[in-house]
This record gives structure tokens, sequence and C-alpha cells, in this order.
């Protein structure tokens, strides 16, 4: 074994391939501007995972299904009973999804394994590559279901009787979509049911601005965004607004504006790490001529660092109830609201020890991969590569656009490419790294 393997799995990438697997897998609810609507359990999601294994299969990747439907392939590597290295990532998508959500780090990840496979680099671990279920949380609320039960942070039927807008639960849409999935073998739950992990890898489109803004190909996450969101409610007094004066009134868009000031002020960062977002305003009776007698809003607060997360967001209370002057004895309250268990990742089990020396690694790998010129400067997906510790359920959502040209993407293959050095842990550091006890 030689630290040339990890540049050798990701020279033979086939960029040609990876692409051609994408553009097939976004026909599989294609809607216009070119994106894609594929909820997750549907005969849809169905359809697009046995195009999956027909790729899979020709490998000889070991295919198999969860309680949950995660669905994973197998690359067994010499030592079968050692820990795996697991890359993947969902192929559910929010009914405006774009292309790449999701889905390439899926394909990106099945590429990886078959370059390394191809480039005939043994390797000790066995590599997994997965499809989370109902990741993106568009027909079935909150997402990473699939990721979170193999995690162990929720139990395997936490959502059975969540409903899609149907009225279908959950647990029925899961028991159809295992049952149309009997043919492939069965495997226990995760962490619950076997043996963590080695590591987790897993490469995704940005789902933020800032490599297009920086005209970075690809980067590497350091953190994960810990989230706290809040209901805000602001009392008034209803008037009309005709007649009462303005120094009489109790005017919740008044007091609405206030706060949102205050807030802002409470949730400046120099540094722009935080994100702070209102996104939904009630108000009530929401009429042209009428002084609002309440106003409730949302508040999504997110930061990877859990001081700042704590100390700004319990500050958030005081700031609706007196941030202001004229906000001060008023009963305005911000009731918290769960944000799907949402942690920053160093908060985690695991820390950023394994999974951040595994993106450190791909990191490197990525650097010496040759910097193609970008053709076409207006193409708007970027990828990213993420990489997290062991045990920890990757996190989705957030902006992705549809791609705004049918071209090939010039840096496609940086994450497949990206993540295959990551793949081969034992491999790419010269020297066996394993768990104590294994
Ligand atoms: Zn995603």
């Amino acid at each position: 074994m030689s630290g040339t393997d990890g540049a050798k799995a990701a020279a033979a990438v086939d960029e040609a391939r990876q692409w051609d697997r994408l553009m097939e897998m976004a026909k599989l609810g294609a809607i216009p501007g070119e994106g894609v609507n594929r909820a997750c359990l549907t005969p849809l999601d169905r359809e697009a995972r046995r195009l999956l294994l027909s790729w899979a299969g020709p490998l000889g990747l070991e295919p198999s299904v969860d309680a949950l439907g995660n669905l994973f392939l197998r690359h067994r590597g010499s030592d079968p009973a050692a820990a795996p290295v697991i890359t993947g990532s969902h192929m559910d998508t929010q009914p405006n999804g774009g292309r790449f959500d999701g889905i390439y780090g899926v394909i990106a990840g099945l590429e990886a394994v078959q370059a390394l496979r191809e480039a005939g680099i043994a390797t000790r671990r066995p590599i997994e590559v997965v499809a989370w279920t109902n990741e993106e949380g568009g027909r079935f609320a909150p997402g990473c279901m699939g990721s979170m039960a193999y995690a162990g942070f929720r139990p395997a039927d936490a959502w059975d009787a969540v409903e899609d807008p149907e009225g279908t639960t959950f647990a029925a849409a899961l028991r159809e979509h295992l049952a149309a999935e009997a043919d492939i073998p069965r495997r226990g739950l995760g962490v619950v049911d076997g043996p963590a992990p080695f590591a987790y890898l897993e490469a995704h489109i940005e789902q933020g601005p800032r490599l297009e803004a920086e005209g970075l190909d690809i980067g590497v996450v350091t953190g994960i965004q810990g989230s706290r969101w809040f209901l805000v409610e602001l009392k008034g007094e209803s008037a009309h607004a005709g007649t009462a004066p303005l120094s009489l009134r109790r005017d919740a868009v008044q007091d609405m504006l206030r706060a949102i000031a205050a807030l802002n002020g409470l949730m400046e960062d120099p540094a722009d790490v935080l994100r702070f977002t209102v996104g939904r305003i009630e108000v009530s009776p929401n009429t042209s001529n009428s002084v609002a007698e309440r106003v409730r809003f949302t508040i999504d607060f997110r930061h990877p660092d859990k001081a700042v997360l704590l100390a700004r967001g319990d500050a958030i209370e005081a700031t609706i109830r007196g941030g202001d002057p004229q906000l001060r004895g008023k009963g305005h309250r911000a009731v918290p609201r769960p944000a799907g268990g949402v942690r920053p990742a160093g908060e985690r089990r695991g820390g950023a020890g394994r999974g951040g020396a595994g993106a450190r690694r791909a990191a490197d790998a990525l650097r010496r991969l040759p910097r193609r010129a970008i053709h076409g400067a207006g193409l708007p997906d970027r990828d990213a590569l993420r990489a997290l510790p062991q045990g920890d359920q990757p996190q989705s959502g957030g902006i992705c656009r549809p791609g705004a040209t049918g071209a090939r993407h010039p840096r496609a293959g940086a994450g497949a490419g990206g993540i295959g050095p990551g793949l081969i842990p034992d491999q790419a550091s010269g020297r066996a790294a394993a768990r104590p006890g294994e």
C-alpha cells in the first residue's frame, strides 16, 4: 500500500461516465427548468434506486436495505469485518429540486468506488455507498430520517405517524416501499444493530453562494451550522387606521419593525458566519385599514459555534421584550421551536477527528489534481466536499439551483476525485489506521 493510491483513485474517476449517470437520473422526475421533483418512497424514487442498482450490480457491489429503506452498495475489501468507510447522500428531492442536490453525492460515491476497483486498488476496509431515506423532508417532515435512525439519534419508529400532504403516513409509505424492494437483502439498522462505521464522507453541491462567489471549484466543509428556531409573538391592539391617534396605538407591526431591528443588532457578525433569517410573518387581522393586534414571525438562527448559538439564541427573548424601549412591558415573547435536533459538528459524537482527517486528506488530493479551465463562467452548480465524523447524520436542504445549461459541468468530477482518497484511509497515510481494539 502506498500514498499514491489516493492519487491513482482520483485519477481513475471517469467524469463522462459520472455525468451521463447524473443526466440519466435527472430524467426521473424532471420538471421544467432542468429541475427535478422526486419525492422519497414513491414509485419514482424506487425507479431511481433501481437505476442505481443497475449500475452497481455489474460492478459486483452488494446491495442491501435497512428498516428505514436506506440503500447500501457494498464493496467488500480484504477485511470484510473491518468497520466500513461510508460515502453517499440522498436521492430524494424537494418538490422544486435541482439535478445535483443529493444525487450527486450518491453517484460520485459510486464513481469513486468504481474508480478504485478499476484502478486495481485493493482496500482493506469495506466501502459502502449509501442513499439515505428522506433526507430532504419534502414529503415527510422532518428530513434526515434515514440517517438519524442509522446513527441512533432517533428510534426507527419515531416518525411512523408523520403524514404527507395526502394523508399517507410515513409508516405506510415505508411498508409499501420495503415490500417493493423485498428482493434486495435486508440488513440491520446502522449503529443500532451493528458496529459504527470508520468514517463517513459525503460529496455535495454547495448549499450557498460562497464557492461560486470566490471562483473556487470545490471546498471542504470544516463545520456544520447548528440551528435554533423561534416563533415570536407580538401583541398589539386592534384599532381603526382612520381614527386612532399614533400616540395611543399599540401597533404590533411597528413593534415587529423595532424587534427585527433590535434582533439585527443582536445578530451582527463582522465575520459573516452567523445566519439569521426572519422567513415568515403573519399579521392579524391583516387588513389595510386596521392597526395590527398581533404579529407572529419565525426566526431561523444558525452558527457553527455552540457558544455563539447558546449566547445569542438565549438573548433573543430579552431582545423581543426590551431590545427597544418601546417594546417593554407589552408581553411579547419568543417561543423556541424544535430545530430538527441539529447541533454544531463539534458538539457531536466523534468530534472533528477522523472525519476532519479524511477531509484534510481529500483536500490534499484535490490540490494535486490538475486545475482545469472553467468553460462557461455562468455555470451555477459547484461541487462541495463534505466530510463528517462517524455517527453524524448529513444535513441537507438549503439552496440548490437547477443547472442553467445542459453542458457538462467542468468540475463535476472533482467531488468523486476528492472523496476517493478519503475512502481508503489505510492506504493514504502509508500506515494502517485502526480503531482501538480493532
Ligand atoms: Zn442535499
